[in-house]
């Protein structure tokens, strides 16, 4: 029996090993917005996060069953340990699914046998088909992995894998957990993998990995050449250490290289059939609102989404490019939804017009973010009279990107210039009600800003990074701010959008600083939970 998939299975993990990233930590309504996102995009699998880790994460995996997980939806899928307790949360928080699948794990290899989990090879033997037959008594769809596959004893992976697949698991994903291997070495482990478990082919094979060497999209192509049917991968690469292979980047090389990779899976060289379900317009948008969300942002080099990466600067090839497109571009712009940018809307747009436009460019909002973002759009409108897309979209995240307001700015003023110590004034409302008023000089206006805010709220945290960059061009282009700042470790990220930087600089912070403040106020409501884990890498 066979239930091999035509085509590639896209699982996307930005939410669960993505999120895991330093800094990209996200409430439950930007999680759902990325699911929703995701969703458009098409993926097959949103791995939405590890229920059991803490309550915040199950109620997002239990909200994206519910509002995405629809019968057209994709598959909702939640990882948990093997162990009893693990797979049960999965399971009641992925019960409004229409489709659902638990993910479960446990290492194979002697280091973290040993070490970690000071167990022996008998009984992970019979931990991981028993774990795979209780996680089946909820759902059809099960997914084990042995992690540190990289690392295992291939005999011993193998008997696992066997056992997993013989209790029910209908995916085995082998993680490159550490991002050691090369392109030959991971696509001999899956080929392996391919010719010694006996009932390989009642599964499918799905590969996982990082990037620490930028080998981890060059490992799933190898992979896929071998026998690999499912991608776990995460919009912009983001994810531990140096991330996770990126959808993007495995996406376009596999549709733009189609010719090559057809007759990997049984098919003629021209068959034109895309090879994955992602509608690939999608992908600059999904990309740009995960970089808002997280504050992770998009290097300008970085293939497919980068801002230069359909940008033609040296006169050959702009020649070239304006003579016929194909002398120096591989793929279209437009393939994947970077449009020609056209504007849009103008000062005079009223509500439909503007609520029409976000329908169309896919943003669901509630009326009151709608309300708010209106009037933030009459705000830029009135600044700049052409209003694109992106400056649409730089709004709408401004908007839902806002943590709940404990700290609100109501007012910001500088002075500066090159023979007065810059000066800032800042006013803002409490988590009381009250109106605070402080003032600081700076090194520069934004330092000055700063430095006034922090004398109101004063949080001790430590900025680690802040950038500015215009949304459009021309001297009237809203500014994005990102920033993030760090406090007891953990890292926290801020956004706004706005035509004067020194108002985005100001509302970025304020809102870094309400995720803190959230935070903390979160922690302590949240003290019985089970405390930090750290699932498989
Ligand atoms: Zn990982």
């Amino acid at each position: 029996m066979s239930n091999q998939p035509d085509r590639i299975i896209i699982f996307d993990t930005t939410l669960r090993d993505g999120e895991q990233s330093p800094g990209a930590s996200l409430t439950v309504e930007e999680k759902l917005t990325i699911a929703r996102s995701l969703a458009r995009l098409g993926v097959d699998i949103i791995e939405a996060g590890f229920p059991y880790a803490s309550p915040g994460d199950f109620k997002a995996v239990q909200k994206i069953a519910q509002t995405v997980g629809t019968e057209n939806g994709p598959t909702i899928c939640g990882l948990a340990r093997a162990t009893k307790n693990d797979i049960k949360t999965a399971a009641e928080a992925l019960k409004p699914a229409f489709k659902s699948r638990i993910h479960t794990f446990i290492a194979t290899s002697d280091i973290h046998l040993k070490h970690k989990l000071k167990k022996t090879r008998e009984e992970v033997l019979a931990i991981a088909p028993e774990m795979v037959a209780y996680a089946k008594t909820f759902t059809d769809d099960v997914e084990f992995s042995p992690e540190d596959a990289g690392r295992s004893d291939p005999e011993f992976m193998y008997q696992v894998l066997e056992a997993a697949i013989a209790a029910g698991a209908t995916t085995i994903n082998i993680p490159d957990t550490v991002g050691y291997t090369t392109p030959s070495e991971f696509g001999a482990l899956i080929k392996g993998i391919k010719d010694n478990v006996p009932n390989i082919d009642q599964a499918i094979i799905s590969v996982h990995g990082h990037d620490d060497l930028g080998l981890a999209v060059a490992n799933f192509l190898e992979a896929v050449k071998n026998g690999a049917r499912q991608l776990e991968c995460t919009i912009n690469g983001i994810g531990e250490r140096a991330g996770n292979a990126a959808l993007e980047e495995l996406v376009m090389a596999l549709h733009v290289r189609r010719q090559y990779f057809n007759p990997f899976l049984g098919r003629s060289v021209d068959a034109t059939e895309p090879l994955t379900n992602i509608n690939t317009q999608e992908i600059y948008k999904t990309s740009r609102l995960v970089s808002n969300l997280t504050g992770m942002i998009v290097q300008p080099n970085k293939a497919i989404v980068g801002a230069n990466a359909f940008a033609h600067e040296s006169g050959i090839h702009q020649d070239g490019v304006l003579k016929n497109k194909l002398t120096y571009e591989i793929m279209d712009a437009e393939s994947i939804g970077l449009t020609n940018n056209q504007i849009v809307l103008g000062k005079l747009s009223g509500r439909n017009a503007f609520r029409t436009r976000l329908n169309e460019l896919g943003f669901e909002l509630s009326e009151t973010e709608l309300n708010n973002a209106f009037l933030r759009f009459k705000e830029v409108a009135d600044k700049k009279k052409e209003i694109t897309d992106w400056d649409l979209e730089a709004i709408v995240n401004d908007e839902i990107q806002q943590a709940p307001e404990l700290f609100r700015l109501e007012l910001v003023q500088v002075s500066c210039g090159d023979h007065s110590a810059p000066t800032a004034t800042v006013t803002l409302r409490n988590p009381e009600g009250k109106e605070l008023t402080d003032a600081a000089i700076g090194t520069g206006p934004v330092d000055a800003v700063y430095k006034a805010i922090n004398r109101v709220v004063n949080v001790p945290n430590e900025l680690i990074e802040f950038s500015v960059k215009s949304v459009t061009a021309g001297i009237d282009a809203m500014g994005e701010v990102t920033i993030r700042l760090r406090y007891e470790g953990r890292i926290y990220s801020g956004y706004a959008a706005n035509t004067d930087i020194i108002t985005a600089s100001a509302r970025a912070y304020i809102s870094a600083l309400n995720r803190l403040y959230g935070s903390i106020q979160e922690e302590s409501k949240e003290n019985s939970s089970q405390g930090v884990l750290t699932p498989q890498g």
